[in-house]
């Protein structure tokens, strides 16, 4: 409070210095001394001036000889001598009397100015200032406290706070009015209190009035309202309490987080470490596989990723990609190149790529590359990226090629084998004509001999001759037209090699049709003795068959098993195995007729064909359906004569 207050105060003490007590001890009474100093000529100028004058009467009366001496020698005349004695005291008097109010006079105008000032003063402060006496009636009051009571101020004056103040709050003022007139101390207080329908706070400061005798003759007070200040410490106080609530919660909100973070940290360290040796795994696979390995990023059109074999196969720098990301395209076949590119933009569309084309390496070579893309999505399903492999098929499509033109000529072979059982059906056929013609001719040769018969009646018969002969000539042409030479070539063959090689044909067909293939080959197996083209016929008519038996089989797993064994010492066995929808009892003995078939476009001849081929190697096939699922189809085939077994251990 204080500081302002006291300021206030010590103007007042300096402009009333003999009412008020020193500004270093306000409550304190004047000092005996300065009091007497202030009063040396008295406040009464008649009562002293009688006193003079009566004094001085007496004197005169009594018969001063000094005096009366001093006024003879003068030279008044002797009878005025008593009479100018009492003049001169008389005279001496009013001029006593005439100083003596002149002071009085003086000190009270001096007084009123002071108190002029102090009401001047008391106005120009903006906080209320009061004096009242000891009855509690305001002596003084400035126009601040006339507006907090709402009165004008001179209806203030001679009122008390009962008059002023609502009931509630007057007598507490008035009480401590009378607590410092009864203690002679200083009360600093705090009062809220609802005036004029407003709620105000004032921080008030009250001292004893004294007169110039010390004596406490009322109150002088000083009130600032502090509402403002009161309420701007509320906010700050409530606005703390909001932030230290906010802080509370922010910080537990932090710990939380900090929480949280902590095991994401945790988690996410873990993840690294988890990333880190899959990355390490993915590289050492990527670095090591065959294929290209990539990845492509669909946004940064460009590739993340390129294996090393992409310099084994391109033949081209991976850092190449760095300036030219479409390095490989550069590459492709000039022939391929427009599809490709075509393929390229798709698969930024569609995520997915499965194209085979050509590259042509820097040194000329041409290669056949097989690039199949697949989409990679993010938690969202989005695909960002595209991952992919590209292999080198160029022993493949070789492969491929050849055995293109192997089964061009497994076709033409075919077709010699299916002379070749055509003739022996078509030659039972054959006997019918010529069983016909043997008998018409008969009957005419009985006939003529006889002679008993017209020779024109012989007519019909030998008509029906000719047409038996045309008929049977027609079937030797047709026969014809199937029949290719072909000299059958017996050699020593590895039966195992060969069916590797039928597997490898067959390769790209096995794949489309998703079938597992299991060799179950036994090693070594003895050589046989055949014409290996006519083998791989009929190996390749069973394979097909059974490719196509599991054709239909749904979701079952498809597994073809191709198995050898030494059957005897002169014999090897080999067994085609499927998991197809085999076939039913009835079926078994017809299997190998020619033309029987199941399947809507079917011939009917390869198992008949396969029969032909293995016997006339000096082997025999026949069918077994499987206990669980599908059909085996084996054949036999003789040992090579001079092969050589190995020696049985002892
Ligand atoms: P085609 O292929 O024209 O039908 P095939 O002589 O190859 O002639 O076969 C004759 C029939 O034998 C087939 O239609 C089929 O019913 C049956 N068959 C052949 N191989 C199998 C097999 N692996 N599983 C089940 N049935 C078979």
């Amino acid at each position: 409070m204080a500081h302002l207050d006291k300021v206030a105060l010590r103007s007042i003490f300096r402009l009333r210095p003999r009412a008020l007590p020193a500004p270093e001890d306000p409550v304190a009474p004047p000092s005996e001394s300065r009091r007497k100093r202030l009063h040396r000529f008295g406040a009464y100028p008649v009562l002293i001036t009688s006193i003079y004058i009566g004094g001085g009467l007496l004197w005169v009366l009594g018969g001063d000889p000094l005096l009366s001496a001093w006024l003879a020698e003068a030279g008044p005349p002797p009878v005025l001598g008593p009479l100018a004695n009492i003049l001169v005291v008389a005279a001496s008097g009013g001029l006593l009397y005439r100083l003596l109010r002149f002071h009085v006079r003086t000190a009270h105008r001096a007084h009123l100015a002071q108190d002029m000032r102090l009401a001047e003063f008391i106005e120009m402060i903006t906080d209320v200032a009061f004096i009242k006496d000891r009855e509690g009636r305001y002596l003084l009051i400035n126009s601040a406290g006339a507006r907090l009571v709402g009165r004008p101020l001179t209806e203030c004056l001679g009122q008390d706070d009962r008059a002023l103040f609502p009931a509630e709050i007057a007598p507490k003022l008035m009480q401590a009015d009378r607590r410092i007139i009864a203690s002679g101390h200083l009360l600093g207080s705090e009062d809220t209190f609802d005036i004029r329908g407003e709620r105000r706070t004032f921080q008030s400061t009250k001292w004893p009035y004294r007169d110039a005798d010390g004596r406490i003759v009322g109150v002088i007070g000083i009130a600032r309202d502090i509402t403002a200040r009161k309420q701007a410490e509320e906010q700050s106080w409530r606005a703390r309490d909001a932030m230290e609530t906010r802080v509370r919660e922010r910080t537990a909100e932090l710990v939380a987080a900090n929480r949280t973070l902590e095991r994401s940290i945790a988690a996410r360290v873990q993840t690294e470490i988890a990333l880190r040796d899959s990355e390490e795994r993915f590289r050492q696979l990527a670095e090591h596989i065959r294929e290209v390995f990539w990845v492509y990023d669909i946004a940064q059109e460009r590739l993340l990723y390129v294996s090393p074999a992409y310099e084994e196969i391109w033949g081209r720098a991976v850092q190449n990609f760095q300036e030219r990301p479409l390095d490989w395209l550069e590459a492709v076949h000039p022939n391929d190149r427009a599809r490709i590119q075509a393929a390229h933009t798709a698969k930024l569309e569609l995520g997915r790529l499965d194209e085979e084309y050509r590259i042509v390496r820097p040194d000329g070579a041409v290669r056949w590359i097989w690039d199949r893309g697949f989409p990679i999505r993010d938690a969202a399903g989005y695909v960002y990226r595209i991952a992919g492999l590209a292999e080198d098929i160029t022993a493949r499509k070789l492969a491929d090629d050849q055995l293109r033109r192997q089964q061009v000529e497994l076709a033409k072979m075919s077709r010699l084998s299916l002379a070749v059982e055509l003739a022996s059906n078509l030659a039972h056929e054959l006997n019918q004509p010529l069983a016909a013609i043997v008998a018409y001719t008969q009957a005419c040769l009985t006939l003529l001999r006889e002679d008993a018969t017209d020779p024109r009646e012989l007519t019909g018969t030998l008509e029906e001759v000719v047409n038996q002969g045309l008929r049977a000539g027609g079937i030797i042409r047709h026969l014809r037209g199937l029949v290719q030479r072909h000299p059958a070539a017996q050699t020593e063959i590895d039966l195992n090699a060969l069916l590797r090689a039928v597997i490898h044909y067959a390769q790209l067909e096995l794949r489309q049709a998703d079938i597992t293939v299991r060799l179950e080959l036994t090693e070594p197996l003895p050589a046989i003795l055949a014409d290996d083209i006519q083998i791989q016929l009929a190996v390749l008519y069973l394979m097909r068959n059974a490719i196509e038996a599991m054709q239909g089989s749904g979701n079952e797993p498809r597994e073809l098993l191709l198995r050898t064994a030494p059957l005897d010492t002169g014999t090897v066995l080999a067994t085609v195995r499927d998991t197809g929808h085999g076939f039913s009892p009835e079926a078994t003995e017809r299997l190998f007729q020619p033309f029987f078939t199941t399947k809507p476009g079917g011939m009917g001849l390869g198992l008949s064909v396969s029969r032909s081929l293995i016997e006339s190697q000096g082997g025999r096939v026949w069918a077994t359906p499987n206990p669980d699922r599908g059909a085996s189809f084996h054949f036999t085939l003789p040992v090579y004569t001079h092969y050589r077994w190995p020696s049985t251990p002892a």
